[in-house]
Formats: structure tokens, C-alpha cells, sequence
């Protein structure tokens, strides 16, 4: 095994080495050395982390632990540096103890193979698809896939397009590549996902911050078109209006509207990268057209607009609102929030702070520190939650909590709010939910969002909204308030997947009207009557608590590239998913979903579409996923 390609050589003195190790995450750390060394005993004695997802696992390691394990790290990273080796591949067994002292847990076996996969300690790319690179280079470069966005999963699917030697276009509706950290520029903005884990697996980065801001991420996603060369490959602002399926030729026909017009596009598949989370959705309030100032959603923020000074209006208090009403009411002259359902805040002291120096160096000197980070990131960001947001049948139904484990959760999550708003009951009560935690997205915070509630010139209120007029918004209490600016923070039109194209599939029907407002797939990926239409971030493949979307669109991206292997071996032109295969799936998936917090609770939320269906969210685990879409089944789909 070589050592990861990138990483400097440790040229430092003592000093640097142990000022780095100040900064190390001692746990990581642990499994270094035992990687390093061969020598497991250091996994074997009385020093082990608790490995809790609200916790940080560093801080039940005491003091005087993490300073012999310092001890050691500078006595091995010395050796290191001045007689550098090359150290053995661990064996199997070895893995699994390092897993199971990073996870605190004994991995069951139906973990080891998924997160060695992403570990990927032999420098494999877990999630390329293999198959589609046993087929002949003509006959790969004789399918063309047109891909919809040139965001997170559109960027992704070019990469693997590419590297699998299929032509392919993407048409992208913005002037440039990004999707969602493109669009989305309001203040405060930045990824709530642990950044180590939200970037795609074969190409990490020394992140700046462990959740960076919006325009660090642009930079990555527009770094990442360059470096693999596909900005040839992007029709910019360039919208899909409607497609067809031709039945005789087993090909899409597309109409696009570009800078030039109206142009017409073939391609043998397509894959829709457009997202969830990307039309701006106005609230149904009466009289919204009417405020006389300036208005805008949260996602087309007029930066024009200088809001010192002024008072600002804010309807809504979801993800956006939570992370820029702590920036903008530092400069407004006041800020009303307009609340309609509060968020859970989930707490984490991370969440705005620097990566310290002293972990960049360890990330970017020692052999396999960032794998084992980025996998002990990867394990606590990824089954996290879930089993405390999954609901007990026997447990009392109740808009309270839906098991125990959710109870506790709730407890906890209620002490953090009382830790920031103890001082202040009228607000406590105002932000204490009255819905099971993991109904609704909670948000994760450091707690800027509730002290910024306490400021003198903000104001939060649950007086529901009765209209907006000229000056303001007006509540059902009848009280006027009156603001120079008013910015709504409501959210996306989330279960319109694929709105506004028209997208005609077998005998000419339109996908949506298929739908009938139940947007459903299998897998979230493929659509029955829709042959060699394939879907990233499709219907049912949001994740709640657990995990990094990114994740998901590698998945999906590698069973798609199965998908076009099947075809090609089959020598057929298109597969279209078999109706029953699919139905039985969505009856498992809705099962899945009524048995978590979300499916249980009536709180209104965007997982759900208009009948009240859970459209967006996976129930399951990541590995239940990751097992999902490892390759497609042949007898699961019907060939033209
Ligand atoms: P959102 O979570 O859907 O929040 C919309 C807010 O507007 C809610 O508070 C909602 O109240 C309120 N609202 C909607 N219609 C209303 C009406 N008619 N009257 C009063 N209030 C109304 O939207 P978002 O904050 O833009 O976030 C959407 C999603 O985008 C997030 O859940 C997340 O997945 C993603 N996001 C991620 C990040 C990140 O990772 N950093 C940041 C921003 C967004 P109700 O709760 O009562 O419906």
C-alpha cells in the first residue's frame, strides 16, 4: 500500500509535530498509530472515546489520556519523519478493531463490507462503477447521456460519464456550475453536512472550516468542473422545456432554450440532476405582490439592497432564515421574524469554527489521519441519528416524541434551548416545538440562532400572518407592522420534482400527469414508462439525520452507470423499470417512512407532498442504500 498520494512528507521539528497534536482528534489519532505501527495495543487499554453524536468524542477522553497519546503520536510521527516507512496493509482483522473502537461499537457484518468500501484504505473508488468498463470503448462512445443541472449531482454525473468514456452534454439553467451554492448567497450561508463528509469521496479537501461558508463550496463544485474538464461539456443557461421518449428509435428527444434560442438535443439517455431544494416557493399569504419596499426570497437575495438601517421583515424560520437572521440583524435597525412552526435546534460547538492549523497540518502530513477522520465524520454524521428519529410501536402516540430513544432526544434538545433562553421564558416557550424531534429538519446551530432572538431589536412572533399589505404584514391579531424591506424565508417547491418540465415518456404520457402529484421511483432513480430516464436526488432520497446527500448522488450515480452497462451487454436501446417492481418498492418505502418520526407526526413539513405522503425522505440506513444501488437487477426492468 502506498502512502495517500498528495500528503507532504513530515519535515517539521519536534515543536511543530507537538503543536499539531494539541489540535488532533484524539480518537482518529489512535487508529493512526495502530495503522502505522502494526501495534494495536494502544486500541486495546483503558483509553477509549464515547462515541455519542452530540458529543464530541474528544471531550470524554481525559486530559491526561489525550497527553499520553500525544506522547506516543510524537514519538512514532519522529520515527516517521526521520526514517520514513512504509507501513503494512493491517489485516482484516485489524480493520475491523480499528472501526470498532472509532464507531464504539462491535460493527455488525453487514457494516464491515460498506465501510471499508468507504474507508477505502487500498485506494479504490468505491463507488465507480466497474461493469460499464468491461464493455467495448465503441460501444460506450456510441451512447450519448444529456444530463439536467450542473449542480452537485449533474457535476458528478459528467465526472462519471467521462471517466467511463460516454459522451455526454449537461444543460445547465444559471451562467454558471454550482446548483444550489451558486444560487443560494443570503448571509450566514454555509452546509450544514460535516463538511469532511460533504465533499464526493475520490476528492477530498482541507476544508477552512468543518461547515465552510456558501462561496467555499462554490469554489469546490467550480474547481471540480475545471479540473475534470467539463465546462465543454455545459450548455449554460440553458433550460430543458420538454422532452420526448421515441418509442421506435429508443431515444430522447429534447428542446432546450438557450442564449439562442430554442434548440433540439438527442440523446439515448437522461439523467435529471436538478435537485430539491431550487425553485424559491412564496407563501400562499394574501397581498404578498402587494409591500410597497423591497421584497425577495431567501434564494435570490438582492444584495443590492443594504439593509443597515432598515427594518426588516423575515417570514419563515427554517434552515435559511436560522443562518442568516443572526448576520443581517447585526446591521438592520430590527428584525421581526414572523414564526410559524419552530425548528428543533440540534447543538453543535463546531459549526462556525475554523479547522485549527494544527489539524490542516495532520490532515496534510500524516499517513491516514484524514482517512480515519474522514471516516469517524462519515460513521457519526452517517447512521447518527436514526435510530433516536424511529418510531416504537408500542410507544404512546403523541405529537410529544415517538419512542424512547426520541424522548431522550427530545430531553436533550430541550436543555440546550433552556442552556440559551433560560434567561428568557416568553422565548423558550416560543421555540419549544410541539412535534416529535426528527419530524420537521432540525437545525444545527452553535447558538447563534436563539441569542440572536435575544437582541434588543429582533423579535420573534407566532401571531400567524393574516395578509401582507403596502407597508407590511398584518396578523390575525390584527396588529400592523411596518418594514422598509421584507424577506421571505419559505422554503422550495420540494415535491414539484422535475417542475416545470414537460417530460413525455412511453405512449406519449407526461410524467407529471403520471404522477397525479405522487412523484414516487424506484429507487428514487428510475420511473416505469419512462425508459432511460434516471433521477439523482429523486422522489424518496432526502436523508433526515443521517449522512451527506453526497453520498447519495454516488450511489445513484453508480447504479446508473450499471443501468447503461445492462443495456449495452443486452445490446438493447433503453429499460424501462418493470410496474410492479417499482409499486412493491414504494409500499416498502412508505412503510419505512410511517415508522419514523416524520411519517408519524402531523406536523406540517416539505417532506410531505399535498395528500400528506411522505415524498422525499429515505427511511432506511446508508447502508441499506449503499446495498440498494450497488448494481441493477436485470429482471427488474423490461428492455426496448
Ligand atoms: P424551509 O425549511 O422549508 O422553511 C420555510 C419556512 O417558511 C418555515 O419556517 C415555514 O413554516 C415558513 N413558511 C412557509 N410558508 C409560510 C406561510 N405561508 N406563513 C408563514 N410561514 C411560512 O425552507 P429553507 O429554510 O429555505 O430550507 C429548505 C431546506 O433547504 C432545508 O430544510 C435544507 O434541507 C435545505 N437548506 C440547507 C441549508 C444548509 O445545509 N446549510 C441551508 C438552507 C436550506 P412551517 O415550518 O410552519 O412550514
Amino acid at each position: 500500500m502506498t502512502i495517500a498520494e498528495g500528503l507532504k512528507p513530515i519535515s517539521g521539528d519536534d515543536e511543530t509535530i507537538r503543536a499539531a497534536l494539541e489540535q488532533a482528534d484524539i480518537p482518529a489519532l489512535m487508529v493512526t498509530l495502530a495503522h502505522l505501527t502494526g501495534d494495536m495495543d494502544i486500541l486495546r487499554g483503558d483509553i477509549r472515546p464515547s462515541v455519542e453524536f452530540l458529543g464530541d468524542p474528544n471531550e470524554s477522553i481525559p486530559e491526561a489520556d489525550q497527553a499520553r497519546v500525544r506522547e506516543i503520536a510524537l514519538a512514532v510521527l519522529r520515527r516517521y519523519r526521520d526514517e520514513p516507512f512504509e507501513p503494512d496493509n493491517p489485516a482484516e482483522t485489524q480493520i475491523r478493531e480499528m472501526m470498532n473502537f472509532l464507531t464504539g461499537q462491535e460493527i455488525g457484518e453487514d457494516y464491515v463490507e460498506f465501510l471499508e468500501a468507504e474507508l477505502s484504505l487500498n485506494g479504490e473508488d468505491p463507488y465507480a462503477q466497474p461493469e460499464i468498463f468491461e464493455l467495448p470503448a465503441a460501444q460506450r462512445a456510441a451512447f450519448k447521456v444529456l444530463v439536467i443541472g450542473a449542480g452537485m449531482s449533474g457535476l458528478l454525473a459528467g465526472i462519471r460519464l467521462k471517466e467511463a468514456g460516454i459522451p455526454f452534454e449537461i444543460v445547465e439553467k444559471n451562467s454558471d456550475v454550482g446548483g444550489t451554492w451558486l444560487e443560494n448567497t443570503y448571509p450566514g450561508c454555509r452546509v450544514d453536512s460535516a463538511n469532511h463528509v460533504y465533499s464526493y469521496s475520490f476528492r477530498p479537501q482541507d476544508w477552512p472550516q468543518h461547515f465552510s461558508a456558501q462561496e467555499v463550496l462554490r469554489q469546490y463544485f467550480s474547481g471540480c468542473a475545471d479540473q475534470y474538464g467539463l465546462r465543454e461539456h455545459i450548455r449554460f443557461d440553458t433550460e430543458l422545456t420538454t422532452a420526448r421518449f421515441d418509442e421506435g428509435s429508443g431515444t430522447w428527444t429534447a428542446e432546450v432554450r438557450g442564449p439562442d434560442g430554442p434548440r433540439t438535443l438527442q440523446a439515448n439517455a437522461i439523467i435529471s440532476a436538478v435537485g430539491q431544494l431550487n425553485r424559491p416557493r412564496m407563501p400562499d399569504i394574501p397581498g404578498c405582490e402587494r409591500f410597497s419596499g423591497a421584497s425577495f426570497h431567501s434564494a435570490e437575495w438582492r444584495h443590492d439592497q443594504d439593509l443597515s438601517g432598515k427594518r426588516v421583515g423575515v417570514i419563515g424560520t427554517g434552515a435559511s432564515a436560522f443562518q442568516f437572521v443572526p448576520i443581517i440583524s447585526q446591521q438592520a435597525a430590527s428584525v421581526t421574524i414572523f414564526q410559524r412552526t419552530p425548528p428543533w435546534v440540534v447543538p453543535n460547538p463546531d459549526y462556525f469554527q475554523e479547522v485549527p492549523s494544527g489539524m490542516h497540518w495532520l490532515l496534510n502530513h500524516v499517513p491516514y489521519y484524514a482517512k480515519w477522520f474522514r471516516f469517524s465524520m462519515f460513521w457519526r454524521a452517517a447512521e447518527g441519528l436514526l435510530d433516536s428519529v424511529s418510531a416504537d410501536e408500542k410507544w404512546q402516540v403523541s405529537e410529544r416524541s415517538v419512542s424512547e430513544a426520541n424522548e431522550q432526544f427530545r430531553g436533550q434538545l430541550i436543555e440546550n434551548l433552556k442552556a440559551h433562553l433560560g434567561d428568557r421564558p416568553d422565548l423558550l416557550e416560543k421555540c419549544t416545538p410541539h412535534y416529535p424531534p426528527g419530524a420537521k429538519r432540525a437545525l444545527i446551530d452553535d447558538g447563534a440562532w436563539l441569542e440572536s432572538l435575544k437582541r434588543d431589536n429582533v423579535a420573534l412572533l407566532t401571531d400567524p400572518i393574516a395578509e401582507v399589505t403596502t407597508a407590511g404584514v398584518r396578523t390575525e391579531s390584527g396588529n400592523e407592522h411596518e418594514f422598509d424591506v421584507l424577506i421571505f424565508a419559505t422554503g422550495f417547491k420540494a415535491s414539484d420534482f422535475l417542475h416545470p418540465m414537460k417530460i413525455y415518456g412511453l405512449e406519449g404520457v407526461e410524467l407529471h400527469e403520471a404522477w397525479n402529484g405522487e412523484p414516487r421511483a424506484y429507487k428514487g432513480i428510475t420511473i416505469p414508462g419512462f425508459p432511460n430516464l434516471f433521477c439523482c436526488y429523486g422522489p424518496n432520497t432526502n436523508i433526515v439525520v443521517n449522512g451527506s446527500i453526497i453520498f447519495f448522488s454516488e450511489c445513484e450515480m453508480r447504479y446508473i452507470l450499471g443501468c447503461l452497462a445492462l443495456l449495452m451487454k443486452e445490446n438493447r436501446s433503453a429499460l424501462d423499470v418493470k410496474r410492479d417492481v417499482h409499486e412493491a418498492y414504494n409500499r416498502w418505502i412508505d412503510a419505512g417512512n410511517r415508522g419514523m418520526a416524520w411519517g408519524r407526526s402531523g406536523v406540517n413539513t416539505w417532506y410531505k407532498n399535498a395528500s400528506g405522503r411522505i415524498t422525499q425522505n429515505w427511511p432506511f440506513t446508508l447502508l441499506e442504500f449503499w446495498q440498494q444501488t450497488r448494481e441493477p437487477a436485470p429482471e427488474d426492468y423490461s428492455f426496448i
